[in-house]
C-alpha cells in the first residue's frame, strides 16, 4: 500500500460513479507505436475500441500518426463511416453471409480466409477490396497452409474478372507477448510463404500486416508494410517491454459509511470478516460495471491518497472498502483504476487480482458504460483534435 498523500486539502465529491477517456493518451501512445511500425499503423477499434469509445479512439489516432483503422465485424466498421471517418478501414472477422454489398458502398476492406468467403464476397455488386487472410499457425482465423494456394489462385481469377481486388495479405502471431517463443519464427516463416504463394499466383497485394501491439514494439521483422495495434493504443503493451499510458480512470462516489466492530461479517456468503472494529465505506459499483469479481479479496481502491482494500465478495452493483479509522464523508470520491499516476490500482493491478489480462478488465469497463445507466462516460483530452481529422 502506498503512503498517505498529505496534501489532499478538499476531497471531491460527485452525484455517481463516472468513467474517464482521457484521449490524449490514447494521442501519445498512437505516437509512439508509430514511431517504432517500420511500416503504416492501423488503428484497431475492434470492441469499442477496447471499451474506449471506437469513433473517439480512432479519430485520436488518426491525428497522431495512424493512418488506417481496423476492426473485426462489418457492423463495427459502419459506423465508423457513418460518424465521417474517411480513413481505409478494414474488417477482418464475418460470416459468409454478411452484408458484403454493404462493405462495398461504404468503401470498407474486407478480409477473406476461405474460398467460400471469397465466393460471397465476390458475388457483391462492385469491386470489393480484400485482404487475404492466412492463419500463421494458431488455428483460429485465416486459411489453413493446406488451402491457401488454391484461396490464392481463385482470388486471382476473381481479380482478372473485375470482381474482387486483392490489395493485402494478412497473418496474425499467437505468441507474440512471448517475443523469444519459437512459435513467432514459424509464424514469420509462415507469412512469407503465404506471401510468396500469392506472389506465384500471379497477386500484387500492396498491403502486407502480421505484428499486433507486442510484435510492433518488440520484432521489426514482422512488420512488413504495416501494424494493426489495439492494446497499445489504450496502454496495454501485452510483451511487458515499454511504458504506454492507461487511458482510463473510474472514479465513484462513496455512498455512505459505517463503523463496525471487530468480527463483523461483509457482504454475500460472508466471506470477509473484519478483525478488529474500523469503518466500511460502501461504493455502487460492482461486477455489472465491469469490474471482475473474481478481484474480491485481493482488489483495492484509492482513497485520499492512500490504497484501502475491498473486503468481501463483489456484488452485482457494490463493493465495501475497509476505510480503517480513516472514514471519509458520504460522497466522497474514490478511485477504483487509472494510469497510476497518484497511485491508484492500473488495468494491470485488476487483471492481476482477477486472473486475467487487461483486455478484459477494459472492455468489461467500456461494455458497462454503453449500458449508460449508472456509469457516466467522460472524454477528456480531445480539444487537441479539434479540425484535425
Ligand atoms: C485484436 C487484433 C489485433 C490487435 O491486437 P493488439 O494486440 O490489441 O494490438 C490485430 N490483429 C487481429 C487479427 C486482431 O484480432
Amino acid at each position: 500500500m502506498s503512503a498517505t498523500c498529505p496534501t489532499v486539502a478538499v476531497p471531491a465529491t460527485a452525484a455517481r460513479p463516472v468513467l474517464e477517456v482521457d484521449l490524449a493518451a490514447v494521442g501519445a501512445n498512437t505516437r509512439l507505436l508509430a514511431d517504432r511500425a517500420g511500416g503504416a499503423l492501423m488503428a484497431v477499434v475492434k470492441a469499442d475500441g477496447f471499451g474506449h469509445g471506437a469513433v473517439d479512439v480512432a479519430r485520436t489516432a488518426l491525428a497522431h500518426g495512424a493512418t488506417w483503422l481496423g476492426v473485426t465485424a462489418l457492423a463495427e466498421a459502419l459506423p465508423l463511416r457513418a460518424a465521417g471517418l474517411r480513413a481505409p478501414v478494414l474488417s477482418w472477422l464475418n460470416p459468409v453471409g454478411a452484408d458484403w454489398a454493404a462493405a462495398v458502398a461504404a468503401e470498407v476492406d474486407v478480409a477473406v480466409p476461405s474460398a467460400e468467403h471469397l465466393t460471397a464476397v465476390a458475388a457483391a455488386p462492385g469491386r470489393a477490396r480484400v485482404h487475404l487472410h492466412v492463419d500463421c499457425g494458431m488455428a483460429r482465423d485465416g486459411a489453413a497452409p493446406a488451402s491457401w494456394s488454391g484461396l490464392c489462385a481463385a482470388a486471382r481469377r476473381a481479380e482478372r474478372r473485375g470482381l474482387v481486388e486483392v490489395v493485402g495479405v494478412m497473418g496474425h502471431l499467437g505468441c507474440a507477448e512471448t517475443p523469444g517463443d519459437t512459435c513467432n519464427t514459424h509464424g514469420r516463416t509462415r507469412f512469407a510463404w503465404a506471401l510468396e504463394t500469392a506472389r506465384a499466383a500471379g497477386l500484387r497485394p500492396e498491403h502486407r500486416h502480421l505484428a499486433a501491439t507486442a510484435a510492433t514494439l518488440t520484432d521489426p521483422r514482422s512488420h512488413h508494410t504495416m501494424s494493426r495495434v489495439g492494446a497499445g493504443l489504450v496502454g496495454i503493451d501485452p510483451s511487458g517491454t515499454t511504458a504506454l499510458r492507461g487511458a482510463l480512470t473510474l472514479t465513484a462516489p462513496v455512498v455512505s459509511v459505517r463503523r463496525v466492530p471487530a468480527g463483523s461479517s461483509v457482504g454475500y456468503g460472508h466471506h470477509h470478516r473484519t478483525d478488529r472494529a474500523t469503518h466500511l465505506g460502501l461504493v455502487p459499483l460492482g461486477y455489472a460495471d465491469g469490474l471482475p469479481r473474481a478481484a474480491s479479496g485481493r482488489a483495492e481502491v484509492l482513497v485520499r491518497g492512500a490504497r484501502r482494500p475491498l473486503v468481501g465478495l463483489l456484488s452485482m452493483d457494490q463493493a465495501v472498502v475497509d476505510l480503517g479509522e480513516r472514514p471519509v464523508a458520504p460522497g466522497e470520491t474514490v478511485t477504483l483504476l487509472g494510469p497510476g499516476d497518484a497511485g491508484e490500482p492500473t488495468a494491470a493491478d485488476w487483471a492481476r487480482w482477477a486472473g486475467t489480462i487487461p483486455h478484459e478488465v477494459l472492455t468489461g469497463l467500456g461494455a458497462a458504460t454503453r449500458l449508460g445507466t449508472r456509469l457516466e462516460r467522460h472524454v477528456t483530452g480531445a480539444a487537441h483534435l479539434r479540425g484535425l481529422v
